[in-house]
């Protein structure tokens, strides 16, 4: 259990409790101009908190108080953790409408596009008119079963994001080649920008060969190889791609309390 599932899932996890998808929630606190100013203005956003963090970074006063900033803003306006393949299914099937468009940052980062980020309800009918980010594809929940099982075999890491938490307004599908988070997180060693999720990854070393494709597929640089095993240090996300790679099935997701 998270900080977050105490404060918005009543103990539960926060990102599988309907209310954090709803209409009501979306409407409150002028989340729905927060959002059409998030996706209209994605590469200015990001451009302009960069630059800001690198001459902060650069003073030594001001630096305490502009991380302080930072994390603040992902803790309480776009907060992103870590999900399994099984709870980002779950979460399709949450009554209400779900999307997909191109992911932004990929198509930043490395002019491509690829359909990876769903969108719910009114984040949804917010982007259908933004026309950068058109069309946006409505899914049926066995479609987007599908594509997350292919995203997740993959090697993409399932997210979920808040437009001022706790509301719920994306399901990201990353890695660090192509994320501009992943690289914000790197950036600026912060914690808070990809939380981690509530699993982490186990390996069963009587059944694991030390053949490092766990190692090498690892987003968060989060195995070791010792004596011909591998093990899994601090750094685990609990996203499970290790665990779609492994070609033995050593690897099992455990919530963290079981480890
Ligand atoms: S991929 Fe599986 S078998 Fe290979 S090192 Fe990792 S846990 Fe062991
Ligand atoms: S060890 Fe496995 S579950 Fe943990 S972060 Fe790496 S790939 Fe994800």
């Amino acid at each position: 259990m998270c900080e977050y599932c105490i404060q918005h899932g009543a103990g539960k996890k926060w990102y599988l409790a309907a209310q954090n998808y709803a209409r009501e929630l979306a409407r409150s606190e002028e989340r729905e101009s927060f959002i059409h100013d998030f996706f209209k203005n994605y590469r200015r956003n990001y451009n302009r908190n960069v630059r800001k963090m690198d001459i902060a970074g650069r003073l030594p006063f001001v630096r305490d108080y502009a991380m302080k900033k930072f994390d603040s803003y992902f803790n309480y306006k776009h907060s992103g953790q870590v999900i399994s393949l099984e709870d980002a299914v779950s979460i399709c099937t949450i009554p209400g409408r779900v999307s997909v468009i191109d992911c932004p940052c990929k198509k930043y980062l490395l002019g491509e596009n690829e359909k990876k980020c769903i969108l719910f309800g009114t984040t949804a009918e917010i982007v259908d008119n933004i026309p950068e980010f058109s069309p946006v594809q409505d899914m049926g929940a066995e479609d987007v079963a599908e594509l997350l099982k292919d995203l997740d075999e993959a090697g993409q890491v399932h997210t979920v994001w808040t437009f001022k938490t706790p509301y719920i307004g994306a399901l990201c599908n990353c890695n660090r080649s192509d994320c501009l988070l992943f690289h914000l997180k790197e950036r600026y060693n912060s914690k808070n920008i990809i939380k981690k999720g509530h699993e982490v990854a186990y390996v069963d070393v009587e059944v694991c060969d030390g053949c490092g494709i766990c190692q090498d597929n690892c987003q968060f640089n989060a195995v070791d190889l010792q004596q011909g095993k591998a093990t899994v240090n601090k750094r685990c996300h609990g996203c499970g791609v290790c665990r779609s790679f492994c070609p033995v099935e050593a690897i099992h997701l455990l919530p963290k309390i079981e480890v």
